[in-house]
This record gives structure tokens, C-alpha cells and sequence, in this order.
């Protein structure tokens, strides 16, 4: 950090800096530091115990299966070129921060898990950009009740009056952290919303993903209101999901499309690389027990291995562009914002370049409503049903060696480790137990 940087922030009258990451469980953390001892300090990191990666979503209690324990300090390394001043908490200021051990890149560091995934897709020629799309809920509560902001349905333009204010101050603060807002609407379910913002590379679109969710949870608290991106809140009313926009790059080209409306051999491969890792994929990208509430037919949640043009059933859609040229990105459905960005991106780029490297075929595109059909019609057409519950992704990820090796031996233990543990203690939980422990955690 230069001393450049210091006086820009003294000059912010900010008062405390956060060190921020993010957590094998997807909690956001931050040690913070004040600004009269940051000059001193400049090349002083921050330590975190290492049990920090081996902390379920439910409580502060080390998991001892994950391998790590009280012993042993790891060190968040900021990256500068995240650093924001917080506009819902002005006296605070932001840096994003990979995870050090021994002057190294930890190995439990999902920051760097996803760097490794970016340099391996480099060594092939591809460069992946995304962005992950975020559909969460606003409410406040009321004698304990949960009480959404508005009881609106798709789009509804009433539901833009009553939020106006709301959605424009989260806007603006994602603005002033130099993410571009691209579109918003309400979404399906009562207080919920919906703001996309423009795609980035892989690293600038996870760290989007954590500016995306502490914004929209600042700014609500601003407003007295609660923001929550758990998958599935109300039983009966669709869920939150966070789809993940990829496209593929070479040259610095866009070479999603094959130019003639289709998409390219290479795109297809990497969608099929994630379909066939989907099951195991799913303990990454969909990986808190709500999430499989989210998961069901007729909710335009991905719930089935299949892909198609324009098909918003299956888990991987492609969206047709009005306009020349088109397909240009591909939608991966099966993901929500309980998923850890680093970890699930990472994890899709491994999976998507595994069906590059072998060239995978998806099978042809779909162009049914999955959900109508029968289990043995769907067998057919190559359907398969994905994981019921968290416990059987976990199993499928720990029987997947690429993802497993992509991972590494340290990460994958201590995040199946939390996991299996969240399961554990959650999989008899009923949605309203789940949605008091877990609304503010996500
Ligand atoms: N809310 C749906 C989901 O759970 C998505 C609706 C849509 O935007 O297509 O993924
Ligand atoms: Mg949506």
C-alpha cells in the first residue's frame, strides 16, 4: 500500500479500514483497521487464525474433521486495486483480500483457488469473463414474523414505486464502487428483486459478487429494512437464485457463438463439462440445505441436466441476443448466493475446461419443459435428476477427482468438512427454522 493511498482515505475522512474475504461457509468477514495506525502499517498484514476456513454457516465452532485447529496463523494479503470507500457506511473503507501462508498463497485460500482456475484456463487459450446475477429479497420484521416489502408479482410496476428509493440508493453505491447497473426489475416473489450488472473477468466478477451482496445489505440497513439472498424463503413463492453469465474469450474475441446463431464447439464442450460434473458442481454452487428447496421443476431454478436455446428449465441456458451476434454468453442456473464466489466459479471454470480437454459433448439442445415429462422419457432424452438434498452433493463431490485434485487435498477436506457439518445439524430442519438461523448469514 502507498502512503498515496492513506492520505486518499484520511482526505475520505474514513475511519477504519476492512480487510475483507470470504469464508469456506460464504460468510463475509473483515478484520478492520484504523486509519491512525494504517501509515505505520503499510506492509503489516492482518492474521486470521487458519480455523477460520473450518467455520460452518451456524455458529463459530471449528469443525474438526477439516484438518485445521488453534494452532496456526494465516495472513490476508489486500489487493488494492479493490479498495472502496463504503458509500452505505462512509467512515469505513473496503480492500478485498487473498489468504497467505508461509509468504505463499494458502492453500485454503479461495481467492486464489479461483486465480489457479483463471491461470489453467489461460494454458488452454480461454479466457472466461462472467457475471453473477442476483435475485434477493427485502423485508423487515414484525413480532418475529418476516414481512416482505411488497406483495408483488413479476416485474410489477407498483413494486418500483414502493422501492424505489431503496433500489436507486443501491444503484448509485454500486456505482460509486465502479460496478456498472445494467437493468433491474422485481422479481416473482413478494419483496423480491432483481439488479444485473455488467460482466467482468472471472476474479472482477466474484469480487463483484461481495461488493454485490455487503451493498445491498448496507444500503437496506440504511433503510431500516433486512436484505436477504437465502435461496428459498417462502415455501410456495420462487426462490433466489444468483445465475452465473459466462462467455468464452480467445484472442479477445468473444468465441461463445459460432456465428451463424449456434453456439461454438468450444462452448458446447464447456457446458457439457459442467453438466457432467453437475451433481458434484452443486455441493459448490448450490451448497447450503435451502438451496434445495430453490431447486425444483416449473421454478426456472436449473433443475435438470440439460441445456437449451432460450430454455429457462434446464441448468444451462442460452440466451438468444435480438440482434447480431448471437448466442454471445450462456446462463448456469444452478447456482445461488449461499455459494462462496470464489469457490463456485472456480470450480465451474475446472469443470467447463474438463469438457473442453475432452471434448464432452452436451447432447442436443432442449427444447421441451423438462418438467412436464416423465422420469423415463427424461432418461430418453439423457435428463438426469440432480441431488435432492445437500447430503447427496456431498457425496458426489467427494467421488470427484477433477474437482477434488482442482480443489486440493487441504481445501477440499476442510470445505467438505463444514459442509458435512451444516448438513448434519440442518437436513431435519423445517424452512422456517432454516430461514430464522440462516436469512442473515447470506
Ligand atoms: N427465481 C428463479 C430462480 O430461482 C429465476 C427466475 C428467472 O430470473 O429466470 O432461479
Ligand atoms: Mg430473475
Amino acid at each position: 500500500m502507498s502512503i498515496e493511498l492513506v492520505k486518499y482515505l484520511e482526505s475520505a475522512r474514513v475511519k477504519f479500514l476492512r480487510i475483507t474475504f470470504c469464508d469456506n461457509a460464504n460468510v463475509i468477514r473483515a478484520k478492520a483497521i484504523h486509519l491512525g495506525i494504517l501509515a505505520e502499517n503499510l506492509e503489516y498484514p492482518t492474521g486470521i487464525t487458519v480455523a477460520q476456513q473450518a467455520l460452518p454457516v451456524m455458529s463459530d465452532t471449528v469443525v474438526s474433521k477439516s484438518g485445521l485447529g488453534p494452532i496456526g496463523e494465516a495472513w490476508l494479503i489486500p489487493d488494492w486495486s479493490t479498495l472502496r470507500v463504503l458509500p452505505y457506511a462512509p467512515t469505513h473503507a473496503r480492500v478485498l483480500a487473498d489468504l497467505n501462508l508461509d509468504g505463499q498463497p494458502w492453500s485454503l485460500c479461495p481467492r486464489d483457488f479461483l486465480k489457479r482456475a483463471i491461470t489453467t484456463a489461460e494454458q488452454a487459450g480461454i479466457k472466461v469473463m462472467a457475471a453473477f446475477e442476483n435475485e434477493f429479497s427485502l423485508l423487515s420484521s414484525r413480532n418475529n414474523f418476516i414481512v416482505p416489502t411488497d406483495d408483488t408479482v413479476f416485474a410489477s410496476t407498483l413494486s418500483m414505486d414502493l422501492n424505489r428509493e431503496i433500489i436507486d440508493a443501491i444503484s448509485d453505491a454500486l456505482i460509486a464502487q465502479e460496478i456498472i447497473v445494467e437493468r433491474y426489475y422485481p422479481e416473482s416473489a413478494p419483496g423480491q428483486q432483481e439488479i444485473s450488472i455488467r460482466y467482468a473477468d472471472a476474479l472482477g466478477a466474484a469480487d463483484h459478487q461481495i461488493v454485490f451482496r455487503e451493498t445491498v445489505r448496507g444500503v437496506a440497513i440504511q433503510y431500516g429494512l433486512k436484505a436477504s439472498f437465502l435461496p428459498k424463503i417462502f415455501a410456495d413463492k420462487a426462490g433466489n437464485g444468483c445465475h452465473l453469465h459466462l462467455s468464452l474469450w480467445q484472442n479477445g474475441q468473444n468465441i461463445t457463438g459460432n456465428g451463424s446463431g449456434q453456439l461454438s464447439t468450444t462452448a458446447q464442450n464447456f457446458i457439457a463439462g459442467i453438466l457432467h460434473h453437475l451433481p458434484a458442481l452443486m455441493a459448490l454452487t448450490t451448497p447450503s440445505t435451502n438451496s434445495y428447496k430453490r431447486i425444483r421443476p416449473h421454478f426456472w431454478s436449473g433443475a435438470f441436466t440439460a441445456w437449451g436455446y432460450d430454455n429457462r428449465e434446464g441448468a444451462v441456458r442460452v440466451p438468444s441476443n435480438p440482434l447480431p451476434p448471437s448466442p454471445t454468453h450462456f446462463e448456469f442456473k444452478t447456482v445461488d448466493a449461499s455459494a462462496n464466489p470464489y469457490l463456485a466459479l472456480g470450480a465451474v471454470i475446472f469443470a467447463g475446461l474438463d469438457g473442453v480437454r475432452r471434448n464432452l459433448n452436451p447432447g442436443e439442445p432442449v427444447d421441451i419443459d423438462p418438467g412436464l415429462f416423465e422420469p423415463a422419457e427424461l432418461q430418453e432424452r439423457g435428463i438426469k435428476p440432480l441431488p435432492q438434498n445437500l447430503g447427496e452433493a456431498i457425496l458426489h463431490l467427494s467421488a470427484d477427482r477433477l474437482l477434488l485434485e482442482a480443489l486440493g487435498s487441504e481445501l477440499s477436506r476442510a470445505y467438505l468438512a463444514v459442509r458435512e457439518e451444516e448438513w448434519e445439524v440442518m437436513k431435519e430442519m423445517e424452512l422456517d427454522q432454516e430461514v430464522s438461523l440462516l436469512l442473515e448469514r447470506y
